[in-house]
């Protein structure tokens, strides 16, 4: 399941949470005040993934990280 990263609307707070593609785009919870008002973040993983992948041939494969395990977003720094 794909790692997307979310920023709290009310508190700003940025998360990550792994749920499916065909939801990533919905709001999830902040898990530090509980709003349901939090927006997915263009993850920093998709440009670092690509390079760390050596190639540019799978460009927009529609889920930044989707393609990668977790532990290349851990590279991110976030
Ligand atoms: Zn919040």
């Amino acid at each position: 399941m794909p790692l997307y990263e979310y920023r709290c609307q009310d508190c700003q707070a940025t998360f990550d949470l792994l749920r499916p593609f065909s939801r990533a785009d919905e709001p999830a919870d902040c898990p530090n005040c509980h709003s349901n008002d939090s927006k997915r973040a263009m993850s920093r993983c998709a440009a670092l993934s690509r390079g760390a992948d050596g190639s540019t041939s799978s460009v927009g494969g529609g889920g930044g990280c989707a393609g990668f395990s977790a532990s290349s977003c851990a590279s991110c720094g976030h």
